[in-house]
């Protein structure tokens, strides 16, 4: 076919403010030129007091839909038109696409936390295991959600202010669930199979988490969905002694999975070495 004949590309991107740190533009374009698909992937810096606008715009330019980041995930969410049952869920966004004349909100956290869960940690060791969940964030409601899709047996969450975490244990009506003060962080993770940092400890430009692993179980996981950097200062300290890992780059890859497939009709293709690419990409970030 010749360049003139072929179709209109498809065009999504990622919104947020900031967004110039995002990863999904190396991510989305990488998919896209290995699987030769055409369309196209950029970045949209947004200012929440434009985000309403910004969005319900998308129902009049060829955007086929955008992946929001903070701070917009739950404006996106009141500017749809629909949620579906995950968005619903998490009452946070971060997808939006348009279907039809309507503007559809979504979420692929739980789906994305879960996939590299299941394959590294396995199913089994989960249920037979306590779980600690630090932050009370959109990304703490996605992980709670998919560790109790999974069935997980006890669940405790820790925050930095403690009533959000007793808020988001509240919402959820089962009895191994609790929350714990944030001052007694260090003996809440004692005899934890798996910790799981969903709070912005740890990110560039944060301070780390400030969390004592060593009275975790010996044959323990812990999985930090931060991502920049790749290496945190707790997944350094877990391997030290003897824990084993899950890093952020895993799910960042696993939630944009679907995401690829609604912005361009397709699935993205597997294997490609496409985390050693992003490795590489932050490795040359100043
Ligand atoms: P959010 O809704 O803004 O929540 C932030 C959470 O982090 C809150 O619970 C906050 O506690 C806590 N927090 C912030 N600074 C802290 C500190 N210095 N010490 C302890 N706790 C601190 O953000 P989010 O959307 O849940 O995202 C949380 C993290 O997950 C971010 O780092 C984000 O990049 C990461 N994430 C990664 C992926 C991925 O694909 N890997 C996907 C989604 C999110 P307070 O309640 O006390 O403020």
């Amino acid at each position: 076919m010749s360049r003139l004949n072929r179709p209109i590309a498809k065009i999504a991107g990622v919104c947020g403010w900031p967004v110039h740190h995002s990863l999904s533009p190396v991510l989305h374009n990488y998919w896209l030129r290995a699987s030769q698909t055409n369309g196209a992937y950029t970045m949209f810096a947004v200012h929440p007091s434009e985000a309403d606008y910004a969005f319900k715009s998308l129902k009049k330019m060829t955007i086929t839909g955008l992946n929001v980041t903070i701070p917009l995930k739950a404006l996106a969410y009141e500017a749809a038109d629909d949620v579906t049952p995950d968005a619903q869920k998490l009452g946070v966004c971060n997808i939006i696409y348009k279907s039809g004349d309507k503007l559809i909100g979504h979420n692929t956290d739980m789906e994305g936390f879960a996939g590299p869960l299941i394959e590294q940690v396995g199913h089994r060791f989960i249920l037979n295991n306590t779980v600690v969940i630090v932050g009370a964030g959109g990304a703490a409601r996605a992980v709670l959600g998919a560790l109790m899709e999974v069935g997980a047996p006890e669940i405790i969450i820790i925050n930095r202010t403690d009533s959000r975490a007793e808020d988001l244990a509240a919402n959820v009506n089962i009895p191994s669930l609790y929350a714990l003060p944030w001052a007694e962080r260090d003996q809440a993770v004692y005899g934890a199979g798996l910790v799981i940092n969903a709070s912005a400890a740890g990110m560039k430009g944060n301070a780390p988490l400030d969390l004592d692993l060593e009275s975790m179980a010996p044959d323990g996981w812990v999985y930090d969905l931060v991502y920049t950097p790749l290496d945190t200062p707790l997944l350094k300290q877990a391997r030290k002694i003897g824990l084993k890992t899950i890093s952020g780059l895993d799910m960042l890859i696993a939630q944009a999975r679907p995401s690829f497939k609604l912005f361009f009709g397709e699935h993205p293709p597997r294997g490609l070495g496409v985390k050693e690419k992003l490795i590489a990409y932050l490795k040359a970030q100043p």
